[in-house]
């Protein structure tokens, strides 16, 4: 991969502390289940802020699963992601995960 196409999918993700504490609070709730959010914000030349958190309809979570189905979403642009916790690790995408991008960002919060 070239340096410049790797720079171009560079992303700088902020969170504003109320969404960052939000994420934590509900991720520690569905322990030892994963827990998954919708994360909204804007994005603005690649760049993602995230400051409002969703809790997505007709979510399915388990010890080693969370999903819901897109299809009943609005097509909301205010939409930048998801975040969703891996409660035993690691912290990096599954698979399934892979195949259930949605957005722009995945955030992956590993509980210890
Ligand atoms: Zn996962």
């Amino acid at each position: 991969m070239s340096e410049l196409k790797k720079k171009k999918l560079e992303r700088k993700i902020s969170l504003t502390k109320d969404a960052r504490d939000g994420i934590l609070s509900f991720c520690k709730m569905n322990h030892p289940n994963e827990g998954i959010l919708i994360l909204r914000g804007k994005s603005k030349r690649g760049d993602v802020y995230i400051d409002e958190l969703v809790v997505p309809p007709f979510s399915e979570t388990g010890a080693d699963f969370a999903g819901f189905p897109h299809n009943p979403l609005p097509l909301d642009l205010s939409y930048v992601g998801i975040v969703h916790s891996h409660p035993s690790g690691p912290a990096k995408p599954s698979l399934t995960d892979l195949d259930n991008f949605f957005g722009l960002v995945s955030i992956i919060v590993f509980l210890e």
